[in-house]
This record gives C-alpha cells, structure tokens and sequence, in this order.
C-alpha cells in the first residue's frame, strides 16, 4: 500500500525524524527511567533550553509541561481566574474555552469577532481578570494578525492576556511584552504524536494557585527543578526535546518563509479552483497554517477521492463537516508534498 501523507489540522503529519526518535528512545530506556532522576531531568532541561530559544522568550516568562490544550485552558481559568474572564470568540476552540469558563462557574464575558469585526472593536468593561484569544481558529482558518492582539494588549494593559497558538505554533514570531500566557500542543506543528503541551506564563502570574493538583504554583515550583508534579509523558517530552534541536538545526525563520511560500500556493489555487474558494476572504485574517476551503456540499467527495491516493485531509468542523476541507499546512508538510496535493487536487477538478 502507498504510504499516507496527512495534512489533517492535527494528530497530523509526523516530522520526519519522529519514527527515528521513537526507535531511539526505545533504545535508550525511555519508557523506563524515573521521573525523578537524573537522565529525565537532563532531558526536561533541553526540551524547555530549545523551546525557549525558538520562543525567543525572556526571562520574565517560564515554561511547563501539561498533557493537552484542552487542559491548559482549564489550567489558565482554574489559576488566574476567580470571578470572570474576558474571551474573543470567532470558532468553535475559542468557544470551548468560554463555556469551560462559564461550566467552572464563572460570570465571564465575549465577544464574538469576524473578517468583517475585528477584535479592536470589542468593549471590555466590569474590568475582567483574564483576556482569551485564540490566535488561529483550526475550526474556519482564520488567524488574527499579532498586530490587532498587540494592540488590544496596550488598550488594556493591566489585564493579563492568554493566547493560544496550538495550531500556528511555531509560525508566529511573538513579542512577550504583550502575551503573558501562551499554549500548544505537540500533535500539530510540531508532527509529533499527542499527549504533550507547552503553557508558557510571566512570572508575574505563575505563583497563582487555585488548590487544584495542576494549578500554575504547582507546575512552575516543579517546572523550575525540571519535573513534573505527576508521571508525565516522558517519551512526548524525549521526543519535544528532539525536535525542537531539529527547528533550531533548520533555523525557525526559515520555517516561517516556508509556511509563507506553501500557504501561497494553496491560496493560489484555491482563488480560481472549481473546486472551491477560501473560506475567509480578508487577505489579512487568512491562516497561513491551516487553509480552509468552502466547497459547496462535496466534502465527501474530495477527501474520499484524494484518500485513494494516499493524501488525507480534514473535513470542515462542526457544523462545516460537509462543506469544507481543511489543509494542513505544518513545517513537516514539504513544498514538495503541497505541489504534489495541488496535482492530485487539479486531477480531480479536471473531473468534475
Ligand atoms: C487542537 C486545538 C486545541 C486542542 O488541543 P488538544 O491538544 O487536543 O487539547 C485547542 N485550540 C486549538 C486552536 C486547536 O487547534
């Protein structure tokens, strides 16, 4: 059978040395040694010494490790939050992090934004105690530009921000003057399988406590010994560790070109296709990571004719699932493999 290539939003595409580390750790006892020792901490020790030198971060901001998004987010409630936060709503991960607020009994408030409403328009009063933003919105391939968060930021510059790069990371270049909280996961630009995330947070806020077992004291006074509060996924951080060497070899502001030059030709594409158009029509507001297009009701269609050629690809989320595709568009993902699905992608407009 023809090996598959995903350009699904995520679990995705591993990066290409992924399969020789996983052999590797196996070799050198991964699964094995204690969390507490030595070796572990040596590891945890380099995974956050690259992550810090992709982030460019200073020293006012430290790092730690949970095991999904999903949880950061509650983390980042359940530590900074006691009556309510402030959330930018343009898709369903934005959503889902607003309504975990409001399910942890919360009195928080939104905004929901658009291409056509920026985020500057929102008025935040009654004083909230956290801002919420989701940098890119997997669910529609929208991305606000860091330019509008910066600038929310300066209007409201006592009020810490939270921003969640899951899947943009590593393609924005951050200025951590005006982002004090900052997650991802490992499952998306990172080609890594999942079960690992990065929260970043100022040492302004990481002494917040909520008494919960994962709240931001707890982490941090661990994080800062190289450990974990609990057993964590020692092979993911192994294989963090790994990869990050591998973006710092290639050099991320390369990384970062070739995000551009492959969201280019897909975007490309896409203006004049049969197939479909993009989704989101503001230039600015278009993800470069994850491209999302509108193709009427052939949904099934495509992704079922482009799976018999070995390439897989989302479709649209939520209430989407049929009338969008979703690609995406990693550092693991070649400009080699995207001029190879425009091929096979041409092929099938040709039928139509
Ligand atoms: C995938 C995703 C998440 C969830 O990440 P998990 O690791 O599954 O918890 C959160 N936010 C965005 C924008 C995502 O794309």
């Amino acid at each position: 059978m023809r090996k598959k290539i995903f350009f699904t939003p995520g679990p995705t595409q591993l990066a290409p040395k992924a399969s020789f580390f996983i052999k590797k750790a196996i070799e050198d006892d991964i699964g094995s040694i204690s969390h507490r020792g030595e070796i572990f901490k040596k590891i945890f020790k380099e995974a956050i010494f690259n992550l810090r030198k992709i982030l460019n971060l200073p020293e006012t901001h430290e790092i730690a490790f949970l095991s999904s998004s999903i949880e950061a987010m509650e983390v980042i409630i359940l530590s900074m939050v006691k009556k309510k936060s402030f959330h930018f709503i343009n898709g369903a991960f934005s959503k889902k992090w607003y309504l975990m607020a409001k399910n942890l009994g919360k009195e928080s408030d939104y905004f929901e934004f658009s291409q056509s409403n920026s985020i500057l328009n929102a008025k935040i009063t009654k004083k909230p105690e956290l801002l919420c933003l989701t940098h890119n919105e997997t669910s529609i391939g929208m991305m606000v530009p860091m330019d509008e968060i910066y600038q929310i930021k300066k209007k409201y510059y006592d009020i810490p921000l939270a921003l969640d790069v899951v899947s943009s990371f590593p393609y924005p270049k951050i200025d951590f003057n005006f982002v004090d909280i900052l997650f991802f996961s490992v499952q998306k630009g990172l080609g890594l399988p999942a079960g690992l995330s990065v929260i970043v947070v100022n040492k302004k806020y990481s002494e917040k406590t909520s008494g919960g077992f994962h709240d931001f004291k707890s982490l941090f006074s661990k994080a800062r010994i190289f450990q974990t509060p609990e057993t964590p996924n020692v092979l993911g951080i192994y294989l963090l560790a790994k990869i990050t060497k591998e973006i710092i070899k290639k050099n991320v502001e390369q990384i970062r070109k070739e995000i551009d030059i492959k969201s280019n030709l897909l975007y490309n594409y896409f203006s004049s296709s049969l197939i479909g158009r993009p989704f989101i029509k503001e230039f600015c507001y278009r993800s470069k990571t994850t491209i999302v297009i509108d193709v009427g009701n052939r949904t099934d269609f495509i992704v079922k004719k482009l799976e018999k050629e070995g390439f897989i690809i989302g479709k649209g989320y939520g209430q989407y699932k049929e009338n969008h595709i979703r690609i995406a568009n990693f550092p693991q993902h070649t400009i080699s493999m995207i001029k190879k699905l425009i091929g096979i992608i041409n092929k099938i407009e040709k039928s139509f």
